[in-house]
């Protein structure tokens, strides 16, 4: 336990005027009031009050905050009254601690109305001085890091409370050291399985790549010295709730999740970070997109940094932040650095500013808002509303026609909409209305839409529809409804080959036949077979041979002739979604399909899937086939995978030509597999080359098209369609 000398010393050391009397009489008080008490870890109580007042120094709080933080619990817990409080230590303490009384055992995760109510003096409590919020902050805080010791159902509901308001809170007021704590050990506790995966998936990665988080360090430190400017850069890692809040709000997974490291560079002025960024652009490649200026635009919780995203060594994503030691004093402490720095830049000289705490910050003025707002007497339904939008402003709130609540991401559907109602709405759901009207199932949710989902029991989701879903439950329904559809299918596919099989050795299918013989093929069910044929994992051969039919040599050679099984390399790397991992894909050669474009799968009996693009003249053929129609969606993210795209190219028949069009082509990234020339009847001035490229997607695709159309040589280009 932290001595009483050791506190003071702790407060002296950032601020030399600091009232050490006030802080020993509070300590004193404090640790007289709890006595004998005892936490739920058998330590002596007083020892939480002290931790909550240790962790107000680490902020550099003013004593009046630190006594405050001593005594927050003596009124509620001991014998100490109100009065006796304000007796011993004057009016400013006395308010602190009745405004912490009030709000410790507000309850806010209870029925709607008693939980507006709650968080109502909850805020209005906290806005009469920030100081009490930077208290009870710092007190949840000390609370979680020990929450192992407080039985299992209270922990579940602290952890709740703690991701539904106080992590938000202490976003909002832009101390993100104190929500990411917070985040975390709540995400440990809710979300036990999806925390471990993320911290597992975090050692494997700092593992293979530690080292050159170390040597980026010492090269962007060495630039930036040789460039004039002195800066920190320190490597770290994204925590392990934002990493998982991110795979559910982007759609990724953690294999595709790539910057997950990144740095920060601290620098003495603004002008230097600006600097910083030029030399930082040139020295790594830049990811498009992914800059951020918040110094010319801060965040509405006065975050100020310039974020880019580079390719580091190893095409390793990082992500930079770039700020002064002010503005990084701000986004890790938010209200508590206003605290101090206020206006000036000078540490020392914003001491003085001290008892006016925060009061022009835009996160504290937010405060205020909500206070002005409750003031003016709105109902409780009307202020949770109204607050939680406020508060969880990466959410929105939608309803049910019978008004249920439904809170999703921003950018949620629809289809997240009747996924998140229950998985039987989602999977078959095939319209939407949105506030009474008709509308289309992309369209973006907005705070008080309310949401009607038109049904049919007929339906399976498109697995296209995966990439429509914001959050994780509605996308796992999507791809676990459309590969049970493509099994079903392979089953049926499965079913026609064994019947025609069969009737061509004088047989027909009996169901129990089969089901006799399953387990010599080692598998458990029928169904499992079918499937198994359908996708060419088994031989329907080998199934008619266990099942006890006697096929000749000769009905054999027949057999296999049809159809002919022809294995084409297929390629199990294909990113889509829509089927099974491990059935076999390809691409369809005679075309080419690239990410972007809308595909369709057709099952091959034996073969897997083959993926055509929508345009395909060979899809006509299947037009009478419904039921080998597979729908497929790319799953993009691969960024340095390529596909193939067949083109033919007119061009005039000269010197010259040929080398223009590919040359045009290598110029914007393309890679030319195949090409050949095939002669234009009766047109001598002119010659079509059949040429195969591989790109990135469907915008590669038509740059590199459009750079084509433009050269002289090149009179048309257009996709084969088969
Ligand atoms: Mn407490």
């Amino acid at each position: 336990m932290m001595r009483q000398y050791e506190l003071v010393e702790r407060v002296t050391r950032y601020d030399p005027d600091a009232d050490e009397d006030l802080l020993n009489r509070a300590y004193v008080y404090a640790m007289r009031a709890h006595g004998n008490q005892t936490r739920a870890s058998g330590e002596a109580y007083f020892n939480h009050p002290l931790e909550v007042a240790a962790i107000l120094t680490e902020m550099k709080l003013d004593s009046a905050t630190i006594a405050a933080a001593l005594l927050h619990d003596t009124v509620e817990d001991t014998e100490a009254t109100q009065a006796e409080i304000e007796e011993k230590f004057g009016p400013e303490i006395a308010s602190l601690v009745d405004g912490l009384t009030k709000i410790a055992k507000l309850d806010l995760v209870t029925r709607e109305a008693a939980q507006a109510e709650n968080l109502r003096k909850l805020l209005l409590a906290m806005s009469r001085d920030v100081r009490v919020l930077l208290v009870k902050l710092a007190d949840r805080l000390h609370n979680m890091r020990t929450l192992e010791h407080v039985k299992p159902e209270k922990r579940l509901r602290i952890a709740q409370e703690t991701m539904d308001i106080y992590a938000p809170l202490a976003g909002r007021m832009g101390m993100q050291a104190v929500r990411d704590e917070l985040e975390d050990i709540a995400f440990k506790v809710l979300n036990p399985e999806a925390c471990k995966i993320v911290i597992d998936r975090l050692a494997k990665l700092h593992a293979e790549s530690g080292g050159i988080l170390k040597s980026i360090e010492q090269e962007l430190t060495q630039k930036l010295v040789e460039n004039g400017i002195k800066a920190e850069v320190h490597g770290r890692e994204k925590r392990p709730y934002s990493i998982f809040r991110k795979m559910e709000r982007k759609l990724l997974s953690l294999g595709q999740l790539s910057d997950i490291f990144g740095f920060r560079v601290i620098v003495g002025t603004v002008d230097q970070c600006y600097r910083a960024l030029g030399i930082i652009h040139r020295t790594y490649r830049a990811v498009p997109g992914r800059f951020k200026d918040y110094i010319s635009t801060p965040k509405q919780n006065d975050y100020r940094s310039i974020h880019t995203t580079v390719i580091g060594p190893h095409h390793m994503r990082v992500e930079m932040q770039i700020r002064t030691r002010l503005m990084h004093e701000i986004a890790e402490r938010g209200v508590a650095a206003h605290a101090i720095y206020k206006d000036a830049p000078d540490a020392k000289e914003a001491l003085d500013g001290f008892r006016a705490p925060a009061a022009e910050s835009n996160a504290y003025r937010w405060l205020r808002h909500l206070v002005e707002m409750l003031q003016e007497g709105e109902s409780p339904r009307e202020f949770l509303e109204h607050t939680k939008l406020e508060l969880f402003h990466d959410q929105v709130f939608c309803f049910t026609p019978k008004g249920k609540l439904i809170a999703l991401p921003r950018g949620a559907t629809p289809i997240d909409f009747a996924y998140a109602v229950h998985t039987s709405v989602g999977d078959s759901c095939v319209g939407a209305k949105v506030n009474g009207s008709h509308a289309p199932l992309v369209t973006e949710l907005r705070n008080g839409d309310e949401v009607e989902i038109i049904r049919s029991e007929a339906q399976t989701p498109p697995a296209a529809w995966e990439g429509l879903a914001v959050t994780g439950k509605a996308r796992a329904a999507i791809r676990r409804a459309t590969r049970a559809a493509a099994r079903k299918q392979f089953a049926g596919l499965g079913h026609e080959i064994v019947q025609k099989m069969l009737a061509k050795i004088g047989k027909t299918y009996v169901p129990k036949e089969m089901a006799a013989a399953i387990a010599r093929v080692g598998l458990r069910n029928v169904d499992d077979a079918l499937a198994a044929i359908g996708r060419g994992e088994l031989s329907a051969i080998d199934m008619l041979k266990a099942m006890g039919h006697t096929i000749d040599d000769t009905k054999l050679r027949e057999l296999r002739r049809r159809p002919p099984a022809k294995k084409t390399d297929p390629d199990l790397s294909v990113p889509v979604r829509g089927v099974a991992r491990t059935t076999a894909l390809r691409i369809s050669p005679e075309t080419g399909a690239v990410p972007g474009e809308r595909i369709v799968g057709i099952l091959m009996p034996g073969e897997g899937i083959t993926i055509y693009p929508i345009f395909a003249r060979a899809l006509e053929q299947f037009d009478n086939q419904p039921e080998r129609w597979v729908d497929l969606a790319w799953d993009t993210g691969a960024e340095e995978q390529r596909f193939p795209a067949r083109l033919t190219v007119t061009i005039l028949n000269e010197v010259g030509s040929l080398a223009q069009m590919t040359q045009s082509i290598s110029d914007l990234g393309g890679n030319i597999d195949a090409l050949q020339m095939v002669a234009r009847e009766g047109a001598r001035d002119f010659y079509d080359v059949d040429i195969t490229i591989e790109v990135h997607d469907l915008r590669h695709l038509n740059e590199i098209m459009t750079s084509l159309r433009g050269k002289p040589a090149v009179s048309d280009v257009s996709r084969k369609t088969g």
